[in-house]
């Protein structure tokens, strides 16, 4: 039988299912979780809130100095200060700023190093867009989720109830903004199997998902 491996790595764009796969994936092989995506809608919830500007100067004194954690729970929340603000991170408002911040190599260099030691610390799903390939290039499995454009809109406009169509268009715009300022951060990682979910079920993913990675339960 395979060992289950140490850690493993989820990237893929905005929507494509990875923080849900993740999730499941990890309670089944009894790993952590860590969703970094949160990390970086954090630090941008942190800035915006001091009036920080999204420039290289201004973020490099503001990520060495705001108290941004990762807590111990089985799938991380991420606190500012004492703070738990995980719940107060998946909405438009953020999404429309969080790319900005998400592109500074100070604030990335910052958060990957937490993300490393997070991996070096416990058996760990991490889901992102740059796992695989810059955050834990020795990842003995990792998966690139992907999926059309129209199929992630989709799924985000279900997962949000938004049923109006005027709605719906707005945010498929969104998220394609989004998709086009992530891209320099976003990486299909050597050695990764990529698994297209556009025309899968859930349960289908997270059967390919399970399979791959091999644990007990
Ligand atoms: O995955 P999620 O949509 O929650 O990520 C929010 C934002 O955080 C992304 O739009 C991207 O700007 C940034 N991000 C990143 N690198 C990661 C995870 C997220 O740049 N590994």
């Amino acid at each position: 039988m395979r060992a289950a491996p140490s850690s493993i790595a989820i990237d893929g764009p905005a929507a494509s299912g990875k923080s849900t796969v993740s999730r499941v994936l990890a309670k089944r092989c009894g790993y952590h979780f860590l969703d970094t995506g949160l990390m970086y809608r954090a630090f941008a919830l942190a800035a915006l809130r001091a009036s920080v500007p999204a420039t290289e100067e201004a973020c490099a004194r503001f990520v060495a100095e705001v108290e941004l954690r990762i807590g111990e729970e089985l799938e991380a929340h991420v606190y500012l200060g004492s703070e738990d603000v995980t719940n107060k991170l998946h909405n438009r408002e953020l999404e429309a700023h969080v790319s900005s911040y998400a592109r500074l190599a100070p604030v990335r260099q910052a958060l990957i190093e937490r993300q490393r030691a997070y991996a070096a610390r416990w058996r760990a799903v991490l889901a992102g867009r740059d796992i695989g390939e810059v955050v834990l290039p020795d990842a003995p499995l990792k998966i690139y989720l992907d999926a059309d454009e129209n199929a992630r809109a989709r799924r985000r406009n279900s997962e949000r109830g938004i049923g109006h169509q005027g709605e719906a268009r707005q945010s498929q715009q969104a998220l394609s903004r989004r998709d086009r300022l992530d891209a320099a951060q976003t990486y299909l990682a050597s050695g990764a199997i990529v698994i297209d979910t556009s025309a899968l079920t859930l349960e289908e993913v997270i059967e390919r998902v399970l399979g791959l990675a091999a644990c007990e339960g």
